[in-house]
């Protein structure tokens, strides 16, 4: 297959992690005889530098033409004092805006090498984390009225069932590409969004006979997490509900430097990054834990090129290298005697040359 794709490189530590990426990408290419093609696209702090804007319409265009957006991170005090819609993060609200993307998926899963890294206790993650929370990512409670007259402060929840639906039919179809279970997160016995929500849900089950639909409050969901999170496969949920449960998710499995995440709309178009920043304190170190950045490009594989044999390829390279004791500095257990700390150049290489078909 031949595919276009638009590389953001960012600022801060996003251009070194790319490049890691990318080395893989093409290392999966030659092996299954793909042609991955790269258009380089300014945005954030390196394009107010360029242009004067964080993302100009030509490059957003360039985005908008290609078969899906890598995006390395964005930001860094050189540009704090910016106007607030010149920001570096602007250009990544116009990104998501013109690219539709609605939905925001972000993997909580955890390396069996990795496990002394998560906060939680040994028996419970030796069960297992390995989930997804697809979380809906321009409607609820953040793009609804908000307003303050005199002491009283009101901000508005709404959905429309096209809106339930169109994130709900993402989360079918997810959880029909991994473990075919999926809990749908709502607050039902308080809020009649959430009410509408798990009816959208349920009448859209109908059409996914594979995928077992479990219903599960926002605040069950958020002990479940901590005390038994083996049990999820994806998690669908509102906005609000998916920004907090996503981070909780996130602090389980270790480190920031590990996890990817994608955000897709309508067509197979998709938008994948790392979830960390542009990490200024260690840019132009080589220290930079490249992972979540490789992992984002094996979810573009798997999610926007139905690749899915080439993005478990890189998923197995990551478990390989890690099992050899290969760490970036960020998961270097200090008292270790066995584990080798490397680079962020040294780690792309090695996940790359541990790719098999
Ligand atoms: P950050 O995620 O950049 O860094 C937080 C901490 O995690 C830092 O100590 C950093 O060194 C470490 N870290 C992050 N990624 C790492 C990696 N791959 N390997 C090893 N360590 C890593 O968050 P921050 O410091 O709050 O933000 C820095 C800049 O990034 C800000 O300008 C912020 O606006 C921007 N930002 C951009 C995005 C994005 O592009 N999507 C997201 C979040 C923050």
């Amino acid at each position: 297959m031949n595919k276009k794709i638009a590389v953001i490189r960012g600022d801060g530590i996003g251009p070194e992690i790319m490049n890691e990426a990318i080395k893989v990408l093409n290392k999966v290419g030659e092996l299954f005889g793909h042609t991955f093609s790269y258009t380089d696209v300014d945005m954030g702090g390196c394009a107010i530098d360029k242009y004067g804007e964080p993302l100009p319409d030509g490059e957003l265009k360039k985005c908008l033409e290609s078969d899906s957006v890598l995006l390395g991170a964005v930001g860094g005090d050189k540009w704090n004092n910016v106007a607030g819609d010149k920001r570096p993060e602007k250009g990544l609200l116009k990104l998501r805006a013109g690219m539709g993307v609605y939905s925001n998926n972000r993997p909580a899963k955890i390396w069996p090498q990795l496990i002394d890294a998560s906060p939680l206790k040994p028996s419970i993650v030796e069960k297992g984390i390995d989930f997804i929370i697809v979380r809906e990512l321009i409607g609820g409670i953040y793009f609804g009225e908000h307003k303050t007259e005199g002491s009283t402060a009101t901000d508005i929840m709404c959905y429309t069932k096209d809106e339930i639906e169109r994130i709900g039919r993402i989360g079918f179809e997810t959880a029909r590409k991994r473990g075919k279970k999926l809990c749908s997160v709502e607050k039902s016995n308080v809020l009649d969004t959430s009410r509408m929500w798990k009816s959208v849900m349920h009448e859209l089950s109908k059409e996914y006979p594979d995928v077992e639909l479990t219903d599960m409050l926002v605040d069950n969901c958020a002990m479940q997490i901590v005390k038994n999170p083996a049990q999820f496969d994806v998690i669908v949920t509102e906005n609000m509900f998916g920004d907090i449960l996503s981070d909780e998710a996130s602090m389980i499995t270790g480190s920031i430097g590990m996890i990817p995440s994608s955000s897709l709309g309508d067509s197979s178009l998709g938008l994948y990054e790392p979830i960390h920043g542009s990490a200024p304190d260690i840019a132009g170190k080589d220290i930079a834990n490249p992972i979540g950045m490789i992992l984002s490009a094996a979810m573009m594989l798997k999610y926007s090129f139905d690749m899915n044999t080439e993005a478990d390829a890189i998923e197995k390279a990551v478990f390989d290298v890690l099992e050899d004791g290969y760490r970036c500095a960020d998961i270097f257990p200090q008292s270790s005697t066995t584990c080798k700390k490397v680079g962020c150049i040294k780690m792309g290489q090695l996940i790359a040359e541990k790719l098999k078909k």
